[in-house]
């Protein structure tokens, strides 16, 4: 499991979770990113997420995703209320 660093989107491209994407554009992403630094713990994210990809790290109270079974659907990052995942489509 890791912990990305923050990285803000690029103006051009809209984030999930504000009827901004489509589901094709959604399904593409598999790269996002969670700001250690906003988030808060409350587990929101951990709870919502449809492939168990998000635990909670004991150590620092933070939410990790675990890239290897996130299916880039973006509920975590809809939910969360301090903005700290965002969605990057995968370049690759
Ligand atoms: S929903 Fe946001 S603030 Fe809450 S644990 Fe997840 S990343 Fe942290
Ligand atoms: S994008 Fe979807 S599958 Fe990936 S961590 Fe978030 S809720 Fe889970």
């Amino acid at each position: 499991m890791s912990l990305r660093p923050p990285c803000p989107l690029p103006e051009n491209q809209p984030a999930a979770g504000h009827g901004e994407m489509t589901l094709a554009e959604a399904q593409a992403e598999a790269g996002r990113c969670l700001s250690g630094h906003s988030c808060q713990g409350c587990e929101l994210c951990v709870l919502i997420c449809p492939d168990l990809a998000v635990t909670k790290d004991p150590d620092t109270g933070r939410a990790v995703i675990d890239l290897a079974y996130c299916k880039g659907c973006g509920l975590c990052a809809e939910v969360c209320p301090k903005g700290a995942i965002s969605m990057q489509l995968d370049q690759d």
